[in-house]
């Protein structure tokens, strides 16, 4: 039988915003919640809704669960119920589980029972903040490693109108530019000719340490 993309069980503030996302890049979201009306209110904008108690086994089996590539387990604050839905879909064999945690221990239960990702929406979201605070020119980043990030950095006032070259990045900052970001446009590997612009965006690859430098220059 051919499978589908995404269930998201439990649709609090966490669970439909993944849920809508996925839903508006054109993804199938099955939408999964215990209440009637968490689950009317979500069939605005998903393709599918189904009340379901997501700790009953059978329950899970008649919607079909795994038909699933890729569950989202989106349960808040009833941490037993999150870990028991968890159980169950792993007993069933659903092959990408992934979950959110409330904290250290309850992320720590979760990876034990077999959570393929788990994530910890406050604690990743209040990091963020912090590190756009200490960083006023940065505006995204992935996490690579304790020691890498990819960022996305506004230029300083005094590169602008300068090229790659001339500006040697690379040796004076030890960061590399993987792309500059003009108009909403991406440029990948720009040319050491390219001239950069006030309003570009560079996305640089680099450890923390010296990235936390680049964006702090003005
Ligand atoms: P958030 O902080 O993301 O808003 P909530 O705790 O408000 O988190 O939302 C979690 C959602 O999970 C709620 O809509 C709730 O009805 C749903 N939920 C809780 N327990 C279950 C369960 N056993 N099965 C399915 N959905 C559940």
């Amino acid at each position: 039988m051919k499978t589908k993309p995404y269930a998201v069980i439990g649709l609090g503030r966490f669970g439909t915003s993944i849920a809508k996302r996925l839903f508006e890049a054109g993804q199938e979201v099955l939408g999964i919640d215990i209440d009637e009306t968490k689950a009317e209110d979500a069939e605005l904008f998903l393709s599918h809704t189904v009340v379901a108690d997501a700790t009953d086994e059978r329950a899970l089996t008649s919607v079909g669960i795994l038909n699933f590539d890729c569950v989202i387990v989106a349960i808040g604050n009833n941490m037993q119920s999150s870990i028991l839905t968890v159980m169950i879909l792993k007993d069933l064999g659903v092959k990408k589980i992934i979950a959110k945690a409330l904290g250290k221990h309850h992320g720590q239960v979760l990876d034990k029972i077999g959570a393929n990702l788990i994530i910890y929406p406050e604690r990743d979201m209040g990091e963020r903040v912090a590190n756009q605070l200490l960083s006023p020119n940065m505006l995204n980043y992935i996490e690579l490693s304790n020691e890498y990030n990819i960022e996305e950095i506004m230029i300083p006032s005094k590169m602008a109108e300068k090229s790659l070259k001339e500006l040697d990045i690379r040796a004076k900052y030890k960061v590399s530019v993987i792309a500059i970001v003009r108009d909403g446009e991406i440029l990948v590997s720009p040319s050491p000719k390219k001239i950069i612009h006030r309003g570009d965006l560079l996305v640089i690859i680099g450890n923390k340490e010296s990235l936390a430098k680049f964006s702090r220059l003005e």
